[in-house]
């Protein structure tokens, strides 16, 4: 636990960096990871956030904690799990930081009925484009901006603090992985266990799916517990999503449950080779790891291997589609079938969400449900292929169908259609209050610009 002068003095320097920025010098934060996925535009500096990655404080009385800005899930959920305590939802991937989360929409199994991350957050001190720190609740003065935060991606200033609520579980997780025929079947058990909370007589505190044909999508329906299992160990040789379709119910300890996707970055560690049966065993563990991974992407790009392998086969054109996307429950069959004919990419995750009130930089209707769609890789293009080929398509299916993008990836909407469909006034409205001199970059600069 870091305590609370320590955080004082680095909030003291992360201030002090920000003042002795040069005008007009991007603002950045100097982080070592990331788990954007898109493009930026070199920054020459960054800001001082060393000393803002810990835990302030929990409070186990009131289920509580202050956390700073940059702490990484993995940090914070060691630090709460001792007291039998979890944050509402805990994104997948060890390294995302909870102002990450924050800013930049997180999202997990337990989304369906506790929301997305900044949805139990109590308070939050930012640093503002002007240069102050403010806390904003959502009643005091500052209420526009802690409304506004989410999915701001930094662009109306960054989180140094944040007081979360957090939430009581036990030591076990079970697991249903139950085989939907279809995406209609899949999205009637999902209005079901959303509306009741259970399925087939038991309780589901926790749900996500994974569609790896369009007849064969499991729902993996999670029950915590405190009842002693015999539990499954998925961060050595075995590896967490072919359990899916080989095992009908499963049992992990809490911690494993939460990291379940994060030791083979979902499925996407394939691609490096490490779910390969003897590179496996050689493979560190330590380097099971989605930053690990990532990492790798990075240094593929920068050494053009990907490129050299498809240029030997003859492959015209390759285009990274990363993404996360949300539609309406109800419009997931249709998305699944256009996303088939038109992409062709499985396995892809799925995950539903209820937001419990509007939130104006990414409006979902409260109370409905959506379900998150993700899909990681590459697909082959033509040649003569116009840049964001397939990921401007899959733009258009998502709006047509009344759902919105994540924007961690990369994005090719037009500025007009991007304030709209993101709270572009309210967005406008807030910077102009903490932000006079324009000093941080727009949402849309971040996202479609890659600044
Ligand atoms: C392949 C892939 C899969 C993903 N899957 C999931 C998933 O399943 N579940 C999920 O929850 N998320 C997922 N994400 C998205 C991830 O949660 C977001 O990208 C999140 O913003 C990353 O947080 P980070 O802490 O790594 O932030 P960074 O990547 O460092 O930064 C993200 C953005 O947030 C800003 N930012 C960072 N910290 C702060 C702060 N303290 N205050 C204000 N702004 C800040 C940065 O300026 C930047 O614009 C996925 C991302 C990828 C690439």
């Amino acid at each position: 636990m870091k305590g609370w002068e320590p955080h004082r003095g680095a909030v003291d320097r992360l201030i002090d960096s920000y003042q002795n920025l040069p005008a007009g010098s991007p603002v950045r934060l100097a982080k070592r990871t990331s788990n954007l996925f898109r493009p930026r535009a070199a920054a020459t500096s960054g800001l001082d956030v060393s000393g803002l990655d810990g835990v302030i404080a929990i409070d186990p009385a009131a289920s509580t904690a202050d956390v700073q800005g940059m702490c990484t899930y993995e940090d914070l959920v060691v630090a709460t799990l001792p007291h039998g305590l979890m944050p509402y939802v805990v994104p997948q991937l060890r390294t995302i930081t909870l102002g990450g989360a924050v800013t930049g929409l997180g999202i997990e199994s337990t989304s369906f009925r506790n929301g997305l991350p900044h949805e139990s957050v109590v308070e939050m001190d930012i640093l503002t484009g002007s240069g102050e720190v403010i806390t904003a609740t959502p009643d005091n003065e500052h209420a526009e901006l802690f409304h506004a935060f989410p999915n701001s991606y930094g662009s109306l200033g960054y989180a140094t603090r944040l007081k979360i609520s957090l939430e009581r579980v036990p030591q076990f997780v079970t697991l249903r992985h139950v085989l939907m025929p279809d995406a209609d079947s899949a999205v009637n058990a999902i209005e079901e266990i959303c509306e009741s909370g259970e399925y087939r007589g038991q309780r589901v505190d926790a749900l996500d799916g994974t569609a790896f044909a369009p007849d064969e999508i499991y729902l993996t329906l999670a029950h915590f517990t405190d009842k002693p299992q015999t539990t499954s160990d998925y961060t050595g040789q075995q590896v967490y999503y072919r359990s899916i379709q080989r095992r009908t119910t499963d049992a992990l300890t809490i911690e494993d449950y939460i990291w379940r996707w994060d030791t083979d970055w979902f499925w996407c560690s394939a691609a490096f080779g490490a779910q390969h049966r003897i590179l496996r065993r050689l493979w560190p563990r330590r380097w099971r790891r989605s930053d690990v991974f990532h990492r790798l992407v990075g240094l593929d790009e920068r050494l053009g291997i990907s490129k050299a392998l498809d240029r030997i086969k003859k492959v015209p054109g390759r285009e990274r589609v990363i993404q996360d996307i949300e539609v309406p429950v109800r419009r997931l069959p249709e998305f699944l079938d256009w996303f088939d004919a038109e992409v062709g990419m499985r396995p892809v995750w799925l995950c539903p969400l209820r937001t419990q009130q509007p939130w104006p930089v990414y409006p979902l209707a409260p109370g409905d449900i959506y379900v998150n769609v993700g899909f990681w890789g590459t697909v082959e293009v033509p040649a003569d292929a116009g840049d964001g080929w397939v990921n401007r398509r899959i733009e258009d299916s998502v709006h047509e169908l009344g759902g919105h993008k994540s924007l961690y990836s990369e994005a090719f909407y037009d500025q007009e259609t991007f304030e709209q469909m993101y709270g572009g006034d309210v967005l406008g409205k807030v910077r102009s209050r903490y932000d006079p001199d324009g000093r941080l970059s727009t949402l849309y600069e971040k996202a479609v610009r890659n600044s």
